[in-house]
């Protein structure tokens, strides 16, 4: 009852939280704090791992040899998968939006030299079919002999989300630590289960703390449901009669840009400005919109300016050497 599901060893943990000092003092609001989640490791960088950390032991447990998932061409998460998958010596198979251009950067590029099998799909595959396309994919791998696993899209479903259930009660010690307390913990949401362990856990250890989203894609209905049908699944492993319901959920739309990966000009002449200001690299796909968005609502007021804000850093450097173009210096 109650117990967390057994997980890999592989992210670097616990990760740093460190202050936001010129930013804090710029945008004249709540102090800004952020933890380093994209320092998880090289390779492996980023939120996915702490997902895949149990959702590869899953994996291993059932005897499974290929780890097949999906994303978008410049996925972090696909990147990540296919980095875990190398090292353990399992072989992966990656699923992504897109087609092969011939020339591979970013995360793509990094894929190709871990050795993932890529298969591109169209965007209109991808949106209605991706989940079908990899059960064939799978039964063609059984066929050869292997023993596949599926991990869906960003490893956001109930294993997954033990991730940053755990990550939430890193947090919690850290507050210890620190002589802290976050009142409001920030997150980019691109497929949701960052968001759902982040407020499970803090629902079940009783935190006294609100978990806000931004939305990358999408829009805010969207992902309630969506993260409310992964919280069913994780209540479901994990046991709990814990109730969380759509309107606890809590998201905040207006930053998505043109679309998943397509950042603003004013987006990313801000990424632009904090990497001078703070030292700190944002990608275009992820946290800069999310940390745009978070500027945008403190000038806004959004804020109370006594607050402590937590932002997580879920990664996503490689995603911003294919959009290097667009930066206008
Ligand atoms: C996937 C990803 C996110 C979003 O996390 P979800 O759990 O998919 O919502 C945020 N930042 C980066 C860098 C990511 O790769």
């Amino acid at each position: 009852m109650n117990k967390i599901p057994p997980k890999l060893n592989i992210a670097n943990l616990p990760t740093r939280i460190e202050k936001l000092e010129r930013l804090s003092k710029e945008l004249q609001g709540p102090n800004i704090f952020i933890k380093r989640d994209d320092e998880t490791g090289t390779e492996i960088s980023g939120n996915k791992v702490r997902k895949l950390e149990f959702s590869v032991q899953e994996a291993l447990n059932l005897g499974c040899d290929v780890l097949i998932t999906c994303g978008g061409i410049q996925s972090n998460h696909c990147r990540a998968t296919a980095a875990v998958a190398t090292k353990l010596g399992l072989k992966s198979l990656l699923v992504l939006r897109g087609s092969d251009e011939g020339s591979y950067d970013g995360n793509l590029f990094l894929n190709k030299l871990l050795g993932a099998d890529i298969k591109f799909i169209t965007s209109e595959e991808y949106k209605n079919n991706r989940l079908s396309i990899m059960e064939d994919l799978k039964l063609s791998y059984e066929n050869k002999g292997y023993k596949p696993y599926i991990i869906p899209e960003g490893a956001s479903n109930g294993i997954g989300t033990f991730g940053y259930f755990n990550a939430m009660k890193e947090i919690i010690s850290q507050e210890k630590e620190l002589g802290l307390h976050f009142d409001k913990i920030i997150v980019a949401v691109g497929s949701g289960g960052t968001h759902a362990g982040l407020l499970l856990s803090q629902k079940i250890l009783n935190h006294n703390c609100e978990i806000i989203g931004f939305n990358v894609c999408d829009d805010e209905e969207y992902f309630k449901n969506r993260i409310y049908n992964i919280l069913e699944e994780s209540k479901s492993i994990f046991k709990t009669e814990t109730n969380i319901s759509k309107k606890e959920i809590h998201i905040i739309d207006g930053y998505v840009g043109q679309g998943y990966g397509l950042c603003s000009p004013e987006n990313l002449a801000f990424i632009m400005d904090l990497a001078k200001l703070e030292g700190l690299i944002l990608d275009p796909v992820y946290t800069g919109k999310a940390m745009f968005g978070l500027a945008q609502e403190i000038r806004k007021g959004t804020f109370n300016k006594k607050e402590n804000i937590l932002f997580i850093h879920t990664g996503g450097v490689f995603g911003l050497y294919p959009q290097k173009d667009l930066f206008l210096f």
